[in-house]
């Protein structure tokens, strides 16, 4: 049978489009590997990982095992006054995997609830400690964090786009973006106004949020790890929790295992989620230092007030386990590396395209940033025509694939990228 798009277009949102004027949407009926097939039997490599998720590809054998073995034996239960070994399992892989001096973890189920979580975290945290001052965040322009409304608020309010909610959205401070990029020499005058911030408002301020090394969605901009070190160093000197949203960036996207190793530190707080569960069922985690929880429990509540009915969902987390097995083995590392080089050998000859800003890549990310806003429809139709799927927004047309892409899909998908700016 096939899908009905007429009813799809006229009853079903899809993600920031309009229900009057939507986006057209493409019919997917199969994925495997690094390939997406669509109802008429075309094959397009895909350059999303749906959205930085599935690391491994689709249809892994692993992810499947683990998800039909844990349905056998139980697809949900609640997670209030109970356990199971999927959650336990997966928590364990994961605090073997994260910054050392995080020690507990929050399942939440998504990475928008888990920014959520780890905002009532750092409050409630301050709350224990007799601090309730501290009620403020800093986080950075062009940062992005996700679509809930505490989540809202320490996404840029300019260049981001929320700001039509600014005026019943949480007042934060927001700090210019860090302008230093990575691979470029550091500028240390850039630690100003977070230094002066501070100095002037750290009474306020419970903590600093921020994506380690990589801003996502606010632009997809690479940073200095010196910018993230100096970050640190002054949330200690003020007495500021640092929170590292590592949802986009987490498990091996930038060459490291999380982008702040490039900094070589640890937050208080760590968000992960997208390429946690390997691309296949939503999920994500907020983790924290013994410090921050032992706070948290001396807060008037005692308990970390957030609870939602699909916490720690057996099947998600048993593919979470699963997936985070894969990455254990650290096959990632050479499989990312490769994926750098070939980025940045077969995008160099994007800058010589007639309204390119710039060409950049990092570990498995590469993105043209074009001087204008793209034709998103238009592009989108021209990739499927080139046989690859790769989403541009605003300005940028950017592909973060899965580790396990081969070189000759890889190509594919630069040659797709060279076709439309160079034509
Ligand atoms: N934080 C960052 C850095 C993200 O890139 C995203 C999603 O793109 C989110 C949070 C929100 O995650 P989700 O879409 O799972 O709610």
């Amino acid at each position: 049978m096939s899908i009905n798009l007429a009813f799809d277009r006229e009853h079903i949102w899809h993600p920031y489009t309009s229900m009057i004027d939507p986006l057209p949407v493409y019919p997917v009926v199969a994925a495997n590997g690094c390939e997406l097939e669509l109802e008429n039997g075309q094959k397009l490599v895909d350059g999303t990982a749906s959205w930085w998720s599935a690391v491994h590809g689709y249809n892994h054998p692993a992810l499947n095992a683990a998800v039909t073995e844990q349905l056998s034996k139980m697809a949900h239960v609640m997670f209030g006054g109970i356990t199971h070994p999927s959650a336990v399992n997966l928590c364990q892989r994961l605090l073997a995997m994260v910054p050392t001096n995080l020690t507990k973890v929050f399942l939440a189920d998504s990475g928008s609830i888990a920014v959520e979580v780890a905002i009532k975290m750092a409050l409630q945290y301050w709350q224990g400690k007799g601090n309730k001052s501290k009620q403020k965040l800093i986080s950075l322009r062009k940062g992005y964090h996700g679509d809930t409304f505490a989540a809202m608020a320490v996404c840029d309010p300019v260049d981001g786009m929320h700001g039509m909610f600014n005026d019943v959205l949480a007042q934060h401070y927001f700090l210019p973006a860090p302008e230093s990029a990575f691979g470029a020499s550091f500028d240390s005058k850039a630690m100003q106004p977070l230094q002066q911030l501070l100095q002037q408002e750290h009474q306020q301020i419970a903590a600093l949020i921020l994506e380690p090394i990589v801003q996502g969605y606010g632009g997809m901009r690479f940073y200095h790890p010196e910018y993230l070190k100096a970050a640190r160093a002054l949330c200690d000197q003020y007495q500021v929790l640092l929170i590292c949203d590592e949802i986009a960036t987490g498990f091996g996207r930038t060459g490291k295992l999380f982008a702040c190793e490039h900094s070589q530190i640890q937050p208080d707080i760590m968000c992960v989620g997208k390429a946690l569960s390997g691309g296949y069922i939503t999920l994500a985690a907020t983790l924290c230092s013994d410090e921050v929880a032992d706070g948290i429990s001396l807060s008037d509540a005692k308990g970390l007030m957030h609870g939602p009915t699909f916490m720690a969902n057996p099947l998600a987390c048993a593919v979470a386990s699963a997936s985070l097995d894969i990455i254990a083995t650290g096959q990632w590392q050479q499989q990312v590396a490769a994926i750098e080089q070939q980025l940045k050998a077969e995008l160099a000859q994007c800058k010589q395209g007639p309204g390119v800003k710039e060409v950049r890549v990092l570990g498995a990310i590469g993105v043209i940033e074009m001087v204008n806003k793209v034709d998103v429809a238009k592009l989108q139709q021209r990739f499927v025509e080139l046989g690859v799927w790769i989403r541009p927004f605003n300005n940028l047309i950017y592909v973060m694939p899965s580790f396990i892409i081969s070189s000759a899909q890889l190509s594919q998908l630069t040659a797709a990228m060279a076709a439309v700016v160079l034509e």
